[in-house]
């Protein structure tokens, strides 16, 4: 059989949050033509049927586009929020009085409901409150048994549901909470297996997560969002534990000093490449695109340098769940992506990261998988390849070679779809699901790429392959093969 088949422009990949503006499917299809790899879903927002309606949607059309999309499902975790507002949005005034109440009423400028009912208990006179990621700023004046008065020090549109951060105050609401562990539940039965989970501290509230979802006969994926001071410090702990990490730039600018944030985005992408990790650099990438066709440079400059930092994934969220121009998001996002790894002259980061291994983790430590993946770039800079052909179980061979960023598409082949779906995450890797049982692998493969018309006679490829049977993984060598 002879297919046409094309590979993406760009090689980062691209997460959209999906919402009203995007829900659509026409706008669906232009945004996974135009580039999205995977489609979050926030379940802070939006309802049940909503969701389902978009899980249906998102895999009907990643089938008839050949193009493979990964669905996440965002967990809210413990994050405080106002409540629904009398009308949208609402302005509140530098130096007005404004009551914040745990009980559960429409909002107006002078009274808003706050869905965290230890509120009084967090805050004392002078406390600060911040709304909408800190663009809004209230002191508290006075507190009572369930309200708490502030005056706003710095105003602005606000809309139902935003979030509210107390800096350095002590929230006494699980990490994981009952209701995130409802929704797991809710998602796997729907056939979702891939979780962001907000607000996490430590490696034990991924754990619960994944527990729970034992119990139930499933292993999932977490990405850990990387928002609070707790998770910065033990990042370490929280990596070992998440199969991706998700630097979630909103609360994170909130909870630490904002100009420490650029400096935490790099330290957290190398560590993450370290391990082979994929990273999703998250939040107001081209925000003014939620009103403009047009980015600005800063923003266009913020997408480039987390792409030069390491990034696997960068990530829309108003600007394809609420804003005016979704698809012209998508596209540029694509566009940024596609010039700056193709004018990506500075081959510092790759081959830093290279000599790491060579130089800094010692015999002991070095596992097969790792000598394996520094062995394809060593290979890859000789003889540059048409593609890295990498058949794989768990994706950790793929994965390793992928955060070394190769210039070449690594093409990933599984059995497994739960696989295939989560390598959507990893840069420069594209995952194909062979569903019949394979005998020959690399036979199979050369078969499958020449149907899709990849390959001419006379290229280059290297494949990684398992020799040694081992039960899990195992790929153990390398090879290099010219098409005939
Ligand atoms: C963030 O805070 O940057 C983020 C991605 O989380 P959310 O959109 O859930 O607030």
């Amino acid at each position: 059989m002879s297919r046409r088949f094309k590979l993406p422009s760009h090689k980062t990949k691209i997460v959209c949050t999906i919402g009203p503006a995007s829900r659509s499917e026409s706008v669906l299809r232009q945004m996974i033509k135009n580039g999205m790899s995977v489609a979050r879903l926030n379940f802070s927002h939006g309802t049940l049927a909503e969701h389902r309606q978009d899980i249906r949607l998102i895999r009907s059309l990643s089938t008839e586009l050949n193009r493979a999309v990964t669905i996440l499902v965002d967990l809210p975790g413990p994050k405080i929020r106002i409540g629904r507002l009398e009308s949208e949005p609402l302005y509140l005034k530098k130096g007005e009085n404004l009551t914040l109440t745990t009980k559960n009423v429409l909002g107006t400028t002078r009274l808003l409901s706050v869905n965290y009912k230890d509120l009084p208990e967090s805050v004392s006179k002078g406390s600060l409150i911040f709304l909408n990621d800190g663009f809004i700023q209230l002191r508290v004046q006075q507190v009572f048994k369930d309200e708490v008065n502030c005056k706003v020090l710095i105003g602005g549109p606000l809309l139902s549901h935003k979030g509210l951060n107390i800096p350095k105050a002590k929230i006494n609401i699980e990490t994981v909470t009952s209701k995130d562990l409802n929704l797991v539940d809710l998602a796997l039965k729907e056939g979702i297996d891939t979780f962001a989970l907000s607000f996490v501290e430590k490696a034990e509230d991924i754990l619960k997560a994944k527990d729970f979802a034992q119990k139930k006969g499933k292993d999932i994926k977490v990405a850990a969002k990387i928002e609070r001071v707790e998770a910065v410090k033990n990042i370490e702990e929280i990596l070992a534990v998440s199969e991706a990490i998700m630097i979630a730039r909103g609360d994170l600018g909130v909870q630490v000093p904002l100009e420490d944030v650029p400096l935490i985005q790099k330290r957290i992408i190398r560590q993450a490449n370290i391990l082979g990790r994929p990273v999703i650099t998250a939040t107001q990438m081209l925000e003014s695109m939620t009103e403009n066709t047009r980015p600005t440079r800063a923003e266009v400059a913020d997408v480039a340098n987390a792409i030069l930092d390491g990034t696997d994934a960068v990530m829309l969220s108003e600007e394809t769940a609420v804003g005016k121009y979704p698809v012209e998001a998508v596209t540029m996002m694509a566009k940024i992506a596609s010039s700056t790894e193709n004018n990506w002259r500075n081959i510092r980061l790759s081959l830093d990261l290279m000599n790491h291994f060579k130089n800094k983790i010692g015999r002991k430590k070095a596992s097969i998988e790792d000598t394996v993946s520094l062995n394809v770039m060593e290979a890859m800079h000789m003889i540059k390849p048409r593609f890295i052909l990498s058949p794989t179980k768990t994706g950790n061979t793929p994965r390793r070679i992928s955060r070394f960023k190769p210039d070449c598409w690594i093409l990933t082949f599984t059995g497994s779809d739960e696989t295939s779906k989560f390598l959507a995450f990893s840069y420069g890797v594209y995952p194909f699901w062979i569903k019949n049982k394979v005998d020959n692998w690399p036979k199979t493969i050369m078969k499958f790429i020449k149907d899709l018309k990849l390959i001419k006679s006379g290229e280059r490829l290297i494949l990684t392959e398992g020799l040694a049977s081992s039960p899990v993984g195992g790929t153990d060598s390398l090879r290099i093969i010219t098409v005939q």
